[in-house]
């Protein structure tokens, strides 16, 4: 099953891929981890994209096109996943559907996480205190949640028009929340 968790920064797409990851035992694919993780290696992928990052901006799908082809080749891969921060522009769902097609696959759910913006910020703006990400300073939080809204809330439509598209309200107890997902998957 291939599971794509769908919602703004600070949604909490990470912590409940996380337990869904371990519940489902499927493999987890987080672009933002890959990234952070090049950016602190100093590898060629982290030097491209870590201005961005610290702006709050997407690295361009230039970059970030292989580095998907990539995970997705990955064995581990190749009968499910859990995608977290992935696809985020028309051009990484036409990838995905694309990529997983030519394996006979395709996306099986959406799962949207739905979070009022003021929690957002809050929960951003207390992670920064906590972790210390460069791209939670107030300025990037404010693109994070324009860029979201701007280039990746539109994938919903195209998701929705499949049918496979489940809204999961995202306030409240992570445990609640993590159980109302394995309803929504049937597992
Ligand atoms: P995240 O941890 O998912 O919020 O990602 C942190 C940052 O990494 C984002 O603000 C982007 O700069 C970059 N990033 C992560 N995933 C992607 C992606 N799929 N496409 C473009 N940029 C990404």
């Amino acid at each position: 099953m291939f599971v794509l968790l769908l919602g703004a920064p600070g949604s909490g797409k990470g912590t409940q891929g996380k337990i869904l990851a371990e519940r489902l035992g499927l493999r987890k694919i987080t672009t933002g981890d890959i990234l952070r993780a090049a950016v602190r290696e100093g590898t060629p992928l982290g030097r491209q994209a870590k201005k961005y990052m610290d702006d709050g901006k997407l690295v361009p799908d230039s970059v970030i096109l292989g580095l998907i082809k990539e995970e997705l080749a990955n064995p581990d891969a190749k009968d499910g996943a859990i995608f977290d921060g992935f696809p985020r522009t028309a051009a990484q769902a036409e990838l995905v559907d694309t990529t997983l097609g030519e394996h006979g696959q395709r996306l099986n759910r959406v799962l949207l996480l739905d979070v009022p913006e003021e929690e957002l910020l809050r929960r951003l703006t207390g992670r920064a205190a906590q972790e210390g990400r460069s791209d939670d300073t107030p300025a990037a939080i404010q693109t994070r949640l324009q860029v979201y809204q701007r280039d990746t809330a539109p994938l919903v439509a195209h998701y929705v028009e499949r049918g496979i598209v489940h809204r999961v309200p995202g306030s409240g107890p992570v445990d609640a929340i993590a159980t109302e997902i394995q309803r929504i998957l049937g597992r």
